[in-house]
């Protein structure tokens, strides 16, 4: 679509609609948005009734919540064609694509097969759900270019073109549910990653995770899994291998927990179908590090060992992360702002948690349902306390877990916020209210 002088609706001015924004203004389009947060009616170029206007295109954010929002239905009733941010930015970019969703570790694959892709002499781009818009640097993107974009549910929802070379779903579990109704839409929202895919393209799958591996939307696909298996990226023999082919040791891995081992394994598939060498993923997965908030050992106060593992914000990734500490004596805080999920999904699992410390407005649901299943359970009202309550009473060779399986919007503006007064309450920076 030629967009000079088109006049154009940005629904949405988060970091993406933004990105969207300046792309525009280099195609010389009518740029005006939208946003329902009030805080932006006074900036120039709000439209204050966008069903007031013919727009020719109107590029949708992914933070705005599609499900039940009249807007869009009245927009869509006029006729106007309606993107996605995630197909405006794939619509004006080159090279190949890796799409990588899931519930959780999309930012840890990301990151990682970004960091291979480079150490083999790859032109590669990170993008998406990481928080660099797909918008910002598609059309830095060149026809050699590997752009590795995270994508998020979010920005699936309304997406109709965006077709990725190799694309990966990690796992499926409820998560979001608040947005998107059910289990069931969430799922097929997932799936849409696969919806545009071209014969020789790849779907990579988890052969361990229940909803993953039924996935296959797509002929050509290959699963990823931590048992021996005759094609794909598996462990055999504490190696990982590819089609066969021995890859890395899992003693290369400097990431703790099974489910990182299958990030790793996750990696090492999508890498290789792109023909990377066995050795730049050994050098890049040895000398890997993650992003903030997700496992990282803050530090160690009295010989507690203390992590920050505040971007877990659903119960399978706080799930993930007791497993990865269970060979010590665990006290777990949780709590924030809920997404209806049943906790009993972990506490079911019989891990054993000396104490679960519960916090914000979701405390007094995550007690009740740790008390059920006869876990030591106590809540308080705050952040500061609940954490400090572990520091005061943890004991030498324990460890202290926050992973909140929560959204942290109810005392904090981001999880990583949430994670710095963590941090900052350890290492004793913050007042202890
Ligand atoms: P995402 O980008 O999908 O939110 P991240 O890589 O940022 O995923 O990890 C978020 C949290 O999820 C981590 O803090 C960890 O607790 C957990 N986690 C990481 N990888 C996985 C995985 N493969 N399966 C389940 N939980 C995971």
């Amino acid at each position: 679509m030629k967009l000079k002088n088109k006049k154009v609706l940005i629904y949405g001015l988060g970091d993406s609609g933004r990105a969207v924004i300046k792309l525009l203004n280099k195609f010389e389009a009518h740029i005006s948005f939208f946003d329902d947060d009030v805080r932006f009616f006074d900036y120039i170029g709000f439209v204050r009734n966008p069903l007031l206007v013919k727009w020719d295109l109107v590029v949708v954010s992914p933070g705005v919540k599609v499900r039940g929002n009249e807007l869009l239905h009245k927009l869509a009733k006029t006729g106007v064609p309606i993107m996605s941010e995630l197909d405006f930015a794939y619509l004006h970019s080159k090279g190949k694509i890796v799409a990588i969703t899931g519930t959780n570790g999309k930012t840890t694959v990301s990151m990682l097969c970004h960091k291979i892709l480079k150490e083999a002499g790859f032109e590669t781009f990170l993008c998406g759900n990481i928080g660099l818009p797909f918008s910002s640097v598609c059309d830095k993107t060149t026809d050699k270019s590997v752009t590795v974009c995270e994508v998020s549910n979010f920005q699936l929802e309304t997406s109709r073109f965006f077709r990725a070379d190799v694309a990966c779903i990690l796992n499926v579990l409820p998560d979001h549910l608040d947005r998107h109704g059910s289990f069931e839409e969430y799922l097929r929202v997932k799936g849409k990653i696969a919806q545009r895919m071209k014969r020789r393209d790849m779907l990579i799958l988890n052969l361990d995770d229940e909803n993953s591996k039924k996935m296959i939307l797509h002929k050509r696909f290959k699963y990823f899994s931590k048992q021996k298996l005759k094609k794909g990226a598996y462990v055999w023999k504490n190696t990982i291998f590819f089609n066969k082919k021995p890859i890395l040791s899992l003693s290369d891995i400097p990431l703790c927990g099974e489910k990182n081992l299958e990030n790793v394994l996750a990696s090492v598939a999508i890498c290789c179908q792109l023909k990377v060498e066995a050795q730049a993923i050994k050098k890049a997965v040895r000398n890997f590090v993650p992003a903030a908030h997700r496992m990282q050992e803050v530090g160690q106060v009295n010989g507690v060992t203390f992590v920050d593992d505040s971007k877990a914000t659903n119960v399978a990734s706080t799930i993930a992360c007791v497993e990865a500490f269970k060979n010590k004596p665990i006290w777990l805080l949780m709590g924030g702002q809920g997404k209806e999920i049943d906790y009993a999904q972990l506490f079911s699992l019989g891990f054993v948690i000396k104490k679960v410390v519960c916090f914000g407005q979701e405390g007094e649901k995550i007690h009740k349902s740790a008390v059920q299943f006869k876990y030591d359970s106590q809540v308080f009202a705050g952040f500061d306390e609940a954490v400090c309550f572990c520091k005061k009473n943890a004991k030498e060779g324990e460890c202290v877990l926050l992973s909140p399986a929560c959204a942290s919007f109810d005392e904090f503006s981001s999880y990583a916020e949430r994670g710095e007064r963590f941090a900052n309450l350890i290492l004793g920076c913050a007042d202890e209210n």
